[in-house]
């Protein structure tokens, strides 16, 4: 294995803990893997964490890291919708981010690296900190400065050495950055580092098996900085690659109104992001001005044959209250799926047939944020 820039196509031996090409800047894939999804026959013997998938990760031992992460529950939709929903904030941090995170940190264990890096005030920093916690490895996680006392209390509570920066969220990123230049340093981004992805495409593989050797029409995902669709679109291909599915689903990807580069792109008929201002939106898990991979993330949406929606503030407002009516207590992000869902934004959902039309996932705990005001 090995990681290889997706513009130029220079490689880099993972050993080198490359995080974007030295040449062209260019985001990393991983090269050399080839994952093999268990039969069903075999999968029903194995415990019910992410794991059972071993033969399919680009990292297969996770002894002492994990923390049962994974085959989280589908429910169903409110009001009789003809959708699920993945109960993915029923992780060990609380967010589908334990997916990509445990990979990363069973990685950074195999590479027998000592110190790592991360820089995220939100649900990826904790769940790598968490993580590299529980592997012993020593973690500093770059914060912009105004982060909530909270976040920098549990971050802290883990172990990790916390870094206030000043300025905005690019600030912080070029903080960690900076640091994850360091020889022996190992650069924990759920953007940059592929390995993420490999995690995130377990949440497709479980529901596939949990309905039964099938997925809906649709797949109906947030998107900011693209892990959950990319990884999604990654477990998808594999899946159709082994014969396993018949099709891929088509990924429905949903941005706030208020910060929407990859909607605004795909809308212009454009291949890359379009400039838009940073934040502007209660969606602040998703409130990405400039993604890092938003070019791959547009080509995966069309070669799906699916589409980018955007959902306004008052909307999330009513599908967080509505879903919070239905049991589910989600933090604001994670509602704009079914904000999508119930705005009539996605055309499986509209169709006939039989079992549900759409899947998506609920991704954070609403016990991590304010209600939304
Ligand atoms: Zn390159």
């Amino acid at each position: 294995m090995a990681l290889a820039c997706a513009a130029c196509g220079v490689a880099y031996p993972l050993q080198d803990l490359a995080w974007r090409c030295g040449g062209c800047g260019g985001v990393l894939d991983l090269t050399g893997f080839t994952a093999t999804v268990p039969d069903p026959a075999v999968l029903k013997d194995r415990p019910p964490t992410l794991w059972r998938y071993a033969e399919a990760l680009p990292v297969g031992d996770a002894s002492g890291v994990s923390m049962g992460e994974g085959m989280t529950p589908l429910v169903t939709a409110p009001h009789g919708a003809p959708a699920v929903l993945k109960v993915d904030y029923l992780m060990p941090t609380g967010s589908f981010k334990d997916r990509g995170a445990v990979l990363l940190v069973a990685l950074a264990r195999v590479l027998g690296v000592g110190q790592m890096v991360a820089d995220s005030s939100g649900n990826a920093g904790t769940a790598i900190a968490a993580y590299a916690a529980r592997a012993g490895i020593a973690c500093d996680v770059y914060v912009p400065g105004a982060t909530s006392p909270g976040k920098v209390a549990q971050l802290r509570a883990y172990g990790a050495t916390v870094h206030l920066v000043e300025g905005t969220r690019e600030d912080t990123a070029s903080a960690a950055a900076v640091a994850a230049d360091q020889p022996g340093v190992f650069y924990a981004s759920h953007v940059y580092n592929p390995f993420f992805l490999h995690g995130t495409k377990t949440y497709v593989f479980e529901a596939w098996e949990q309905l039964g050797g099938w997925l809906p029409e649709a797949l109906v995902l947030p998107v900011g900085n693209g892990t959950l669709v990319l990884g999604c679109y990654l477990g998808c291909r594999e899946l159709l690659a082994q014969g396993l599915i018949d099709r891929l689903p088509a990924i429905v990807a949903v941005q706030a109104e208020g910060c929407a580069p990859l909607a605004r792109a795909a809308s212009l008929g454009l291949t890359s992001p379009v400039d838009v201002a940073s934040g502007g939106t209660i969606a602040e898990g998703i409130a990405i001005a400039r993604p890092a991979r938003g070019a791959q993330i547009l080509a995966a949406v069309a070669d799906t044959g699916g589409t980018f929606v955007t959902v306004d503030d008052d909307q999330i407002r009513a599908a967080h209250a509505d879903l919070a009516l239905a049991g589910l207590y989600v933090e604001p992000t994670a509602a704009v799926c079914w904000a999508a869902l119930r705005a009539g934004l996605v055309a499986a959902v509209a169709e006939p047939g039989p079992g549900p039309r759409a899947l998506a996932p609920l991704c954070g705990s609403g016990l991590k944020s304010k209600p939304p005001a």
